[in-house]
């Protein structure tokens, strides 16, 4: 009898484990490419957890987009030199958030980068490098020091006329975050945000292993040197291996300095392991700004957040606690 009621509850078990299924739908959101995975009971369940992902993630970037100029953020922007903005809570708390990752990255990240003068072009039609005034000019309006924050007031004022805020480094991580976040409240055990790259997971995949991810050099992208487990953390590259340019033999990623005005040089992809894609987004855009020597020394006093380099010839550099089998 009661090796029959154990034979029944494991039957029901492995029942309710063949039931379920991953489904994967891909979209365009937020200008990027998302790929969401969800594991559910079954296709249509499964379907409808994508699509209150697919609204939170449309929801947010309303809320942040510059280019939507009817958004908190533009109203912010529009209103540089002139007056403080009221903004929800959600964009106030994301603001100081971006705001303390520029402390701890000494102004590497800056959400003012946006104020840029775009005087580097990474589409081959830049003909000479810019003048060092024409580059120091450039970033005269950025800074986050510039961006004024009441919290009593729920405002935030940029401080100089023409001043310009963006949330490219770290919106997409954000969303993904809250995505996740929303899905996981509404009982939905396992998946995966992927925002063109910026990975967010959490549970396991149908067959009990972890979701893992695949690590390329940016020289042979062909090919993954590294293969690694991802359990309920994100992981975010940054890096455009196309999208560079090349004066005396220094090659100039797209991602530029916003303290110098010069775009990163040394480094052609970082990728960052963190809990929150929100900071992983960030500091792999950070790292790149910082360089080798700097990036890994600050990644290595931060608790829970390893990283990977591919330096210009093609040579790995990690943080301290990473282990990858390279081949
Ligand atoms: P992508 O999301 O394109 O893969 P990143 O996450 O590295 O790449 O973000 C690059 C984007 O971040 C740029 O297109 C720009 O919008 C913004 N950005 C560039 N430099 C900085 C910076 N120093 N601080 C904050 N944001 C930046
Ligand atoms: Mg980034």
């Amino acid at each position: 009898m009661r090796k029959a009621a154990l034979f029944m509850v494991l039957l029901s078990v492995s029942v309710h484990l063949n039931a379920q299924q991953t489904i994967k739908r891909t979209l365009k959101l937020m200008g990027s490419r998302f790929d969401i995975t969800v594991v559910a009971k079954d296709s249509t369940a499964a379907n409808n957890y994508i699509d209150m992902a697919v609204v939170e993630i449309t929801r947010i970037e309303k809320r942040i987009s510059s280019w939507d100029p009817n958004s908190e953020t533009s109203l912010i922007n529009a209103n540089a030199g002139i007056k403080p903005v009221k903004v929800s809570q959600e964009l106030f708390d994301l603001i100081k958030r971006a705001i303390g990752i520029s402390n701890l990255t000494d102004g590497a990240f800056d959400i003012s980068y946006a104020s840029m003068d775009k005087i580097w072009k990474f589409d081959g039609s830049m003909a000479q490098m810019p003048s060092e005034e024409e580059i120091k000019n450039s970033v005269s309006k950025v800074g986050f020091q510039n961006i004024l924050l009441n919290e009593a007031e729920r405002t935030v004022f940029l401080k100089l006329p023409g001043m310009k805020i963006g949330f490219g480094a770290i919106g997409k991580g954000y969303a993904a975050d809250k995505a996740k976040e929303l899905l996981k409240t509404k009982g939905v055990e396992a998946g995966i945000i992927n925002a063109s790259g910026d990975m967010n997971t959490w549970g396991k995949q149908i067959n009990g292993e972890s979701w893992k991810v695949a690590i390329t050099n940016p020289m042979d992208k062909n090919k993954a040197f590294a293969l690694l487990p991802i359990k309920n953390e994100a992981v975010v590259t940054s890096g455009d291996y196309e999208k560079f340019v090349e004066f005396n033999g220094t090659r100039y990623a797209h991602i530029i300095d916003p303290r110098t005005g010069y775009p990163a040089t040394g480094i052609i992809s970082v990728t960052v392991f963190a809990p929150k894609a929100e900071l992983a987004d960030a500091l792999a855009t950070s790292v790149f700004v910082m360089g080798i020597e700097v990036g890994l020394n600050r990644i290595n006093q931060l608790p829970k957040i390893e990283c990977i380099i591919i330096d210009a010839e093609g040579k790995i550099h990690t943080s301290d606690h990473i282990e990858i089998a390279t081949k």
